[in-house]
């Protein structure tokens, strides 16, 4: 059994490299540095990565997120179905627009949202379901789309962790009607801070266009109110340098997971679903438990770990009723989840070494 722990490993190592930072010092040298040319050129690229949509950028995940659900008309009076297993910008979103979260549980053995779960929430307020791609695992999309269908819903994909991830093929973002990534610096690519909005709907990708830019498309033309949450060119500048290495770090990922995988016995690992496309945001195991036990052991070890979300969304604060959980949530496999989920290190800057740390620390702890 080895007695030294090394280095630490690292939960996340963001990438900001001399490519980013000459992109964004070119773009500084240029002037031009507020949603120019380099936003339009980010905003084309990305397209690519999501079947050809439509492609809007915003300053932040949460951002998309609101933006998207304002553009579907989704406001007061109107209920949006979210997992409460998430972060909480999903539910904050909703409540930004002044509708209402309507937390559903997620899969038994999964992360997401569970369609059947989902498919009991509806009322005849619901307006929108937005599952989450969690972790990088794509939702069951093909489900809830048939559910959107069949109650005339809008179908929004919370693809914050989820960049080139895809469901029989169909690349998240392209699995919804309006799709929401972030590129935060600890995403699968990032540009600093950032989000992109994508659709198939161009009448939707004109009106996004006009509420991230105070309602105009034309100076001083404005059409409708709207925020500002323009992204600078600078961060798209990063954004797509980033993006140009994506499928490079997205391999990476998998085949960390896939090592991790194969060498760990002291946890569950990560599920995976027929046809799905997991991209490894996280790589995320359940320790039935014995969790903070395991936690401890990474800790003595330096294995960087996590646990995302340790209180469910609903549980907090600003989602609570009369000072405690909203009695209209039941939702065990949150609870479970939230209470044996750990996420270990597996982002594309991991040397074999330290993979191997991550393993052998893994199964000391489940042994121990
Ligand atoms: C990161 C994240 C967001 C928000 O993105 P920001 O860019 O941080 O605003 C939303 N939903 C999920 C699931 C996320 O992980």
């Amino acid at each position: 059994m080895p007695v030294e722990s090394g280095d630490p490993v690292p939960a996340a190592r963001p990438v900001i490299g001399d490519a980013e930072i000459d992109a964004a010092v070119r773009v500084l040298r240029s002037g031009r540095v507020v949603q120019g040319p380099e936003v339009a050129a980010f905003e084309e690229e990305f397209s690519a990565l999501v079947a050809g949509r439509h492609c809007v950028a915003v300053n932040s995940g949460t951002s998309a997120l609101h933006l998207a659900l304002l553009a579907l008309g989704i406001g007061p009076g109107d209920e949006v179905i979210v997992p409460s297993f998430t972060f909480a910008a999903t539910a904050n979103a909703v409540r930004l627009t002044g509708a209402e979260p309507v937390f559903a549980d997620i899969e038994p053995g999964s992360f997401c949202l569970d369609p059947d779960a989902a498919a009991a929430a509806i009322t005849p307020r619901t307006a929108a379901i937005m599952p989450v791609h969690l972790y990088g695992h794509p939702a069951a999309m093909d489900r809830f789309a048939a559910l959107a269908e069949r109650h005339g819903l809008a179908l929004v994909e919370d693809a914050a962790q989820a960049h080139a991830a895809s469901l029989h093929g169909v690349p998240a973002g392209a699995l919804g009607t309006v799709g929401c990534f972030s590129f935060y610096p600890t995403k699968n690519m990032h540009a600093l801070e950032g989000g992109m909005v994508t659709t198939a709907d161009a009448e939707a990708a004109r009106t996004l266009r006009l509420l991230r830019n105070q309602g105009m498309e034309e100076r001083y033309a404005n059409e409708i109110v709207g925020a500002n949450l323009r992204l600078t060119d600078v961060a798209a500048a990063v954004g797509r340098v980033q993006l140009g290495r994506l499928g490079e770090w997205t391999e990476r990922r998998r085949a960390n997971a896939a090592f991790l995988d194969a060498k760990i016995t002291g946890a569950v690992p990560p599920p995976v679903a027929a046809g799905a496309r997991h991209v490894y945001h996280q790589y995320t195991v359940r320790v039935p438990g014995r969790r903070e036990a395991m936690r401890r052991h990474l800790d003595e070890r330096r294995i960087g770990n996590a646990v995302y979300y340790p209180t469910p969304v609903h549980r907090l604060r600003p989602f609570l009723r009369d000072g405690g959980p909203d009695p209209r949530w039941d939702l065990p496999e949150t609870e479970r989840a939230a209470a044996e989920a750990v996420s270990l290190p597996v982002h594309p800057t991991l040397t074999e070494a330290e993979l191997a740390r991550v393993a052998d620390a893994v199964n000391e702890g489940g042994a121990a």
